[in-house]
């Protein structure tokens, strides 16, 4: 008789991340316009700077072996003083405004990985993360491994709700739980899966209410900035690590995979030294270090200036995919349908919410109509955390992969679907005023 494998506990609290389902349905279904995978755009990749500097750094035999050895668990020094450099400029300041160095700066295999080694330094079982509701799904599957408890703040155009995130502090220091939370967790740039960014004056009153409530510990921030070099239209707002000026509180979380390339899986992340010291003892444990070579060939990009123009390049590209999302939803989707979406500034996702009695779900009419029609989204329910009045009306519509003319032909088909399963017509006057 076979016997039962006895895996950890947290193997046990570690399920299938959802979004294979979604890459198995693309691959087996070649008709589908896929609005769910988070992948970026194939025709700008940027194949042939990638060869050209890869081709420089082989062509010296010196610089070939260098990029070819094991690297530093922390990362190459002269790129993360590059690092350091490009997210100061970003928020127009200096190291010394921030009490930072190229020490605080470590190199990671994707942001991903960075996110997961945060979680394995501060959360035990049993500790609170607060999350954004809804909130990126992969990590909150991170979380659960770790055994956290998420508790999720509700969103609105401004980004998280931080007098709700108030009371709950309130709430849980009255219940004597404040000692239970270690961080309060943000994609506040263009947010997965929202496209929904924090405002300035939500990100100072964050700050405010970590230093208030970190009473006998700190509560740290993990902002996730993953998507922050995606910005199509208006100002940029600084990041939330530009308001922590002792490095205390604010672990910044960046990628090369957006603005850049994601096959070079290469992130960071910038964090107060005590943090740092032990998340690179973990990074020690999982792999002493993210490939060398990949890091050689971001830090010739970044001092070429072929990593801006890249960015420069993405953006417009973005762009024209978001203006065709949001023209084709403005097309197939009349105020009278009841059905709403998110208009984002920049990143890769649009927040689409069907009135509220039309379930988007796996298993769902809707999903289902979508797949027959050949489009497919992610369902906004597994953005929250499984409570009993998750919404189950929304969905994440990425335009990072298909071109411009896929996408307005996916919202077409998304819509015969919603029509299909009782969305209200255009002009269809028996429908008129029974959704809000
Ligand atoms: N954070 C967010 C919000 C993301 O959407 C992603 C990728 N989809 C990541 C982090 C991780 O990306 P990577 O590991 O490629 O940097």
């Amino acid at each position: 008789m076979t016997k039962s494998l006895p895996l950890s506990q947290r193997a046990q609290r570690t399920e299938e991340q959802p979004i294979s389902y979604f890459i198995r349905e693309a691959f087996e279904n070649p008709r589908l316009i896929s609005l769910a995978a988070g992948l970026v755009d194939a025709e700008s990749l940027p194949t042939e700077e990638v060869r050209t500097v890869a081709e420089s750094i082989f062509a010296d035999p010196a610089s070939a072996r260098a990029a070819m050895q094991y690297g530093a668990t922390q990362g190459y020094a002269p790129l993360r003083a590059k690092i350091l450099d490009h997210v100061l400029a970003l928020d127009s300041v200096h190291a010394k405004d921030l009490n930072l160095s190229a020490d605080d700066v470590v190199v990671t295999t994707g942001s991903q990985q960075l996110l997961y080694l945060v979680g394995e330094v501060l959360i035990d079982p049993g500790d609170i993360v607060i999350t954004e509701a809804p909130s990126y799904f992969v990590y909150q599957g991170a979380l659960a491994s770790f055994g956290a408890r998420t508790l999720q703040i509700p969103m609105d155009d401004e980004g998280m709700q931080t007098d709700a995130l108030e009371e709950l502090l309130v709430q849980l220091e009255r219940t004597g739980e404040l000692a239970r939370v270690k961080m309060i967790y943000t994609v506040d740039y263009f947010q997965n899966p929202t496209g929904l960014t924090l405002s300035l004056p939500r990100r100072r009153h964050l700050m405010e209410l970590v230093r208030r409530f970190s009473k006998k510990q700190r509560i740290m921030i993990l902002e996730d900035a993953a998507y922050r070099e995606l910005r199509f239209d208006g100002p940029d707002v600084p990041s939330i690590k530009s308001l922590d000026p002792q490095n205390e509180y604010v672990i910044l979380g960046m990628t090369f995979s957006k603005p850049f390339a994601p096959g070079l899986k290469t992130g960071y992340g910038v964090m107060p030294p005590e943090l740092r010291e032990s998340l690179l003892r973990f990074k020690g444990n999982h792999d002493f270090g993210s490939s060398n070579l990949n890091q050689h060939i971001l830090d010739r990009m970044m001092s070429t200036g072929a990593y801006q123009r890249q960015g420069d390049r993405l953006r417009q590209v973005y762009r024209a995919k978001r203006d065709a999302m949001l023209a084709a939803l403005a097309a197939e989707f009349p105020p009278i349908s009841g059905v709403t979406w998110t208009k984002p500034d920049g990143g890769l996702y649009v927040w689409w919410s069907a009135p509220r009695d039309m379930q988007t779900g796996f298993g769902s009419p809707l999903i289902q109509a979508g797949l027959d029609e050949g489009v497919l989204y992610i369902p906004g329910e597994l953005c929250y955390e499984k409570t009993p009045d998750v919404p189950t009306h929304e969905a994440r519509l990425c335009f990072g992969v298909a071109t411009p003319a896929q996408i307005g032909e996916a919202i077409r088909r998304l819509a015969r679907a919603a029509r299909a399963v009782g969305l209200p017509r255009l002009g269809m006057k028996a429908f008129a005023g029974c959704r809000g």
